[in-house]
């Protein structure tokens, strides 16, 4: 048998701590049911704070807005509601329904940017309780501008999405977006602004690019810039640039498992070594006549720059046709800085359990263990990210087989990582419980440091971020998971839970306004 291959999860201190406490796990899934996913409040306001330290250190205001989409729960939104100051901290909310949501869980509409396609109720409830509109096109900038006017409202903020930025020449210099109106006519949109001057208040600009690309970004806010530039020539008084989200997440505890892992998903497509993934799957890639085509679409599960620091390095890009540091001249302008990180805000901020309900050995060896869970619930293949799950086990496992301590669930999937030889490991594919042939919850062999039995429990780490509740569904009367918010006094008192829904931040929070 070759080395095992591990791509164990990056775990901070909470939620190292979280599964590492198997007798509070346990009872938790026995009682609320397979899958279940838990979240962990207190993160988001510590992921808010590093946010605001990089603000802090370019010396520029402005908000941090979660990006609700990431996930559905209540206990994180209304954490966040909690979390100071108000001028600083707010939400990004992406269809009527979260408007809501958040509106319900306590955040006041100067603190709420609505985004993402809107729908005639959407931009009536968006109008009428005054938050900030991101408007998408100029179509929409007027039906936002009518609703207005019929109904006698007060000015709404607007913060026009741009896209598809050119440099002063002709070439484009972001990838094509389906949203925004294109920088190039922004003129037009200008003048609409104008004619429509007693509805709408062009407090700024946006943008939002699905890219992890420095430069890209760069060339957005520069051109958003140049935008705002434009807006003061004409008299309007913008006063901030709203940078969308996309700083990212580094998912993984150790680089080099990355590197090696990735050369021997290459090697085994090419039939070098023996498969690593179901059914010779190649996640974009495939092995033809010893040449491998086309390109390995996966999340970068290691990305040492991501989060604030992401945003930190961008700040510190010279903008293309300005010339200068972004921070600079965003300070100089008395710009604020709007941030909307949704995957960067619920890094560390749960984690979903799924109980093991069989392990089965193919005729041709494989290891098959399939999961109280399915691959919606668990949304990690889904979205292209490789990453080993936390066995927790029910029952201490007998020491001295060279494995991790029993019970010691957070160095189950990291222990040997090196593979020292200490302990083999075992790997396995992981199948969901839908009666679907397609139903992989991993369709690579994953490492587990000890053969899971019926009844442990697979731990997927931080899976807040859009792997935990965004395909989640009803499919085959399967449940779809609870939600429970944990949190613990300080950082080591006892672990305490109530549902996602009865969370409320006067039970927990401090006060860090
Ligand atoms: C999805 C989305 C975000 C958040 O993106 P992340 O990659 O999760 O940070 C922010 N703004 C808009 C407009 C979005 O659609």
């Amino acid at each position: 048998m070759s080395e095992p291959l591990y791509l164990a999860p990056r775990l901070e201190p909470r939620l190292a701590s979280l599964l590492d406490s198997p007798a509070f796990l346990h009872p938790l899934v026995t009682a609320l049911g397979s899958p279940l996913n838990l979240v962990l409040p207190d993160q988001i306001a510590d992921n808010v704070r590093a946010f605001r330290a990089v603000y802090a250190r370019h010396r520029l205001g402005g908000r941090v807005l979660y990006a609700h989409k990431a996930n559905r729960s209540s206990a994180l939104l209304r954490r966040l509601a909690a979390t100071g100051p108000a001028a600083a901290v707010g939400v990004d909310v992406a269809s009527l329904g979260e408007l809501q949501h958040a509106l319900g869980a306590g955040l006041t509409p100067d603190r709420i940017v609505a985004t993402g396609p809107k729908d005639p109720d959407y931009l009536w409830l968006a109008a009428r309780t005054g938050v900030t509109v991101a408007v998408d096109s100029p179509a929409e900038l007027t039906s936002l501008a009518r609703l207005v006017e019929r109904f006698g409202l007060p000015r709404v903020p607007v913060l026009p999405r741009l896209s598809d930025f050119a440099a002063p020449g002709t070439r484009v210099l972001t990838r094509r977006s389906r949203f925004g109106t294109p920088a190039a006519d922004a003129g037009p949109l200008l003048d609409l602004v104008e004619k429509h001057g007693d509805s709408v208040d062009l407090t700024g600009v946006s943008y939002h690019l699905d890219t992890m690309g420095l430069a890209e970004k760069a060339a957005a806010l520069d051109g958003c810039l140049r935008v705002l530039d434009e807006a003061r020539r004409r008299g309007l008084r913008p006063r901030c640039v709203d940078v969308g989200g996309g700083f990212g997440v580094d998912y993984l505890a150790d680089g080099a498992q990355w590197e090696r892992y990735t050369t021997e998903l290459t090697r085994a497509l090419l039939g070098r070594r023996p498969p690593l993934t179901w059914e010779g799957h190649g996640y974009g890639l495939r092995g033809e006549n010893g040449t491998l085509r086309g390109t390995l679409s996966v999340y970068p599960a290691h990305r040492p720059v991501a989060g604030p620091r992401y945003l930190d390095e961008l700040l510190a890009q010279t903008a293309p046709s300005l010339g200068r540091p972004l921070a600079t001249l965003l300070l100089e302008n008395l710009y604020d800085l709007h941030t909307e990180p949704g995957r960067a805000l619920t890094d560390q901020c749960g984690l979903t359990l799924a109980r093991v309900l069989e392990v089965r050995v193919t005729a041709a060896g494989e290891r098959l263990v399939r999961l109280a869970a399915n691959a919606r619930d668990i949304g990690l293949e889904d979205h292209g990210l490789l990453l080993d799950p936390v066995l927790v086990p029910a029952a201490p496992r007998p020491e001295g087989n060279g494995g991790p301590p029993a019970g010691s669930g957070v160095a189950a999937g990291s222990g040997d990582a090196a593979g020292s030889g200490a302990g083999a490991g075992v790997g396995v594919y992981l199948l969901g419980n839908l009666c679907l042939e397609s139903d992989l919850i991993t369709r690579r062999l994953v490492h587990l440091a000890h053969e899971p039995r019926p009844g442990d429990l697979l731990a997927f780490a931080n899976t807040a971020g859009y792997f935990m509740d965004f395909t989640a569904d009803h499919a085959l009367h399967q449940p779809i998971a609870r939600k429970v918010a944990v949190h613990r006094e300080g950082d080591t008192g006892p672990w305490s839970w109530c549902l996602d829904e009865q969370y409320w931040p006067h039970l927990t929070a401090g006060d860090d306004a």
